[in-house]
Parts: structure tokens; sequence; C-alpha cells
């Protein structure tokens, strides 16, 4: 058997070891007799797999007990639509930063619940860029301020973490987090789709910190409501338990590479190392302000955009998957998360080098 480097940008490429440890314990997982997918979610086994897959995260992200973590379903996007149902409060106002289409959706969505002003846009720029923070116009009384720390599609990454002074600060870090070192204490709420970084898709991980639960509005579906959730350990209704015991070995995973400081330099190394490549070669470019270029997605173009369905079939053969570009921006996009090996961004490299040469 062997594997592909697979640049998807999610459903994601996840540790082979996760994927191998899955396998072992597919049909019996340590002597019950099943597989995780089959167990009760109120078992003993189960309670101890969800807790530990908390557990270990709280230690890599470093979240205090000021913080709840919610083990929810519907992907990133379902909470576009949660975070102002809970958050929004009385006033009903709250402040996005667009940089992209991920904050977009976010935007377009809130939008539905209440009075949600665009506090700053990279949208002149093609985003490409992030506006910097003495440009926003940021209200002292909205109910939270929300950004996306890394836009997947566009590849545009920030680095720095907003002030928002007392406002709390919603963040989506579906493509980032767990890549580096974070300072979950800055934020009031931080949310993250698992397929990019985390797991399986359709669980989303949502960081909260305590004294904003309790403050959902009455319609509030009730599988929306974080303090329902909260008040149920994610267990209001049948939780996504494949996709969290998933999650649970990614987290063990990332313990035994040292972390997320270790990753952060691994992950430096790949984008640095893609970048320059990129910059340093007339036949490639990408568009964004080297500043905030992401360490998770990197798009690229070629030369010659007619040249692009050859490098895909070329990079296929060579078992270098799914680096076509988002529909909506075109040319190549290539996903480097964590479980990414450097090799793989090595086999691209090289790959890249000789494609050049033969038809730059
Ligand atoms: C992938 C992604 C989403 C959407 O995630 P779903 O799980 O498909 O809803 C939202 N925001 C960002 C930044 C993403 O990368």
């Amino acid at each position: 058997m062997s594997r592909a480097y697979n640049f998807c940008a999610g459903p994601a490429t996840l540790p082979e070891p996760v994927l191998r440890q899955a396998r072992d314990e597919m049909l019996d997982w340590r002597g019950t007799g099943m597989s995780v997918m089959e167990m009760s979610h109120r078992s003993d086994e189960f309670v101890e797999i969800a807790e530990t897959a908390e557990q270990d995260l709280r230690e890599l992200a470093g979240i205090s007990d000021d913080y709840t973590v919610l083990f929810m379903q519907g992907g990133a996007s379902s909470q576009f639509a949660t975070i102002p149902l809970n958050l929004l409060g009385e006033n009903g106002r709250a402040d996005y930063v667009n940089t992209g289409i991920w904050s977009e959706k976010a935007i377009a969505e809130a939008s539905r619940y209440g009075d949600i002003q665009v506090a700053a846009s990279s949208e002149a720029s093609g985003f490409t860029t992030v506006p910097l923070q003495e440009t926003w116009n940021t209200r002292p009384d909205a109910a939270y301020l929300h950004y996306t720390p890394n836009e997947t599609i566009g590849g545009l990454e920030y680095d720095f973490i907003p002030e928002s002074g007392n406002v709390p600060l919603v963040a989506d870090m579906s493509s980032t987090m767990l890549s580096r070192p974070l300072d979950v204490s800055r934020f009031g709420l931080i949310y993250a789709g698992a397929q990019k970084n985390i797991g399986p898709s359709g669980l989303v991980v949502v960081i909260i910190r305590k004294d904003l639960l309790g403050k959902a509005r009455s319609e509030t579906p009730t599988m929306m409501n974080y303090q329902v959730i909260a008040e149920n350990g994610s267990m209001y209704n049948t939780p996504a338990t494949y996709s969290w015991y998933l999650a649970g070995l990614v987290f063990k995973w990332l313990k035994e590479q040292g972390g997320v400081d270790a990753m952060a330099a691994v992950n430096r190394r790949k984008a640095t190392k893609l970048y320059e490549f990129i910059d340093g070669n007339d036949f490639y470019a990408n568009p964004i302000d080297p500043r905030f270029r992401s360490w998770m997605n990197v798009p690229f173009t070629l030369a010659d955009d007619a040249l692009n369905g050859t490098f895909l079939k070329g990079a296929d053969e060579r078992g270098l998957l799914n680096l076509k570009g988002h529909r909506s921006v075109g040319g190549m996009r290539a996903s480097i998360y964590n479980a990414m090996p450097e090799a793989g961004v090595d086999a691209l490299i090289d790959y890249m080098a000789g494609f050049a040469k033969e038809h730059g």
C-alpha cells in the first residue's frame, strides 16, 4: 500500500500513525469486542475516550478552566449562525472583519440575526492583505468582534491577535488551530471545523469563555445553545462519537510530536521553503502580502494558465494530489497542515522545479 501526499484543503490528510491505530482498533477497541463506532456514548469506555480527548486538547492549546470545550456538529459553517444566536444579546450588535471568503460567509449568516457591521475589509486589495488594526472601525458596545485568523481559500493569515478591549474576540480557527502556539486567554470564543487540523469533517470544536454561556436568545434551537451543550458535556444528543475519538488520536499524536511549539517549527519551515521556491522562480507566483502569507494554505499560479491541466495531471501521476485551487480563485493551492510531512513539501517543490524547467 502506498500513501499519496494529499494537499486537499479539507477534508485534509491525517497523520498516518493515527489512521493505523484507528485501523488496528477498528473491530475491537481494547478488548471491548466492538468498534468505537458501535459503542454507547454513555458507556464508561466512550466517556473516557471523550474526556481524554478534551484533556489532551486543553493541554496542547493551553486552555484554562475559565473556558468550556464543546465538541459540536455541523462543521464550522453552522457556527456562523450559532455564534450570533448565542452571543448577540440585547443590543444585537457585532463587528466583523472581512478578509476573504470565509469571513464573508460568516458575515452573511450573522447579518440574518442582528446589526452586523464590517469593521474593516481588505476586499479592495483582492483579499491579499490584512487591514492593519489602526484602520478598524469597531464599536465599543458590540457584543463581540469576529475575525478569521486564516483564510483557507485565499491563503491569508494574521500574524497578530487583534486588540478588542472589553469586547469578546471571536475567531474562526478552522484551518490554523493547533498549527502554532496560541494565547487562548485573549479570546471569548474560538471555533474550528475539524477536517483541517483536527480530524474528520462534521465535528466542530468550540472553546468558549464561561461567562459567555447562558446568553442565547430564547428562540435558539436547543442543539445550538452553548449553555445546553455545555451542561450536557456535548452529549445533549448523540455526539459524533467516531470523529471525537479520531480527534483524540490526533491530539495524542500532536503531543508525541512535541506539541504545538514543535509543530510550529516544522510548519514555519515547510511554508518558508515553499514560498521561497515560488518567489525565486519566475514561473510561479503567489499574490499575498508576504507578511500575511498563510503557513497552512499556499495558493500559487503558473506563468500560463493553459498549463494548469498538464501540471495537475503530472502531479497526480506522482501522488501529489488535490493541488487544484479553489474554484473562486483558480490556479493551484497546496494545503500543508500539521499532518503533511515535510517530505511531501519537498516532493512538491521537486516536481514544481522540474515542471518549470520543462515548460518555462
Ligand atoms: C473549512 C472552513 C470552514 C467551513 O467548515 P465546514 O466544516 O465545511 O462548515 C469555515 N471556515 C474556515 C476558515 C474554513 O477553513
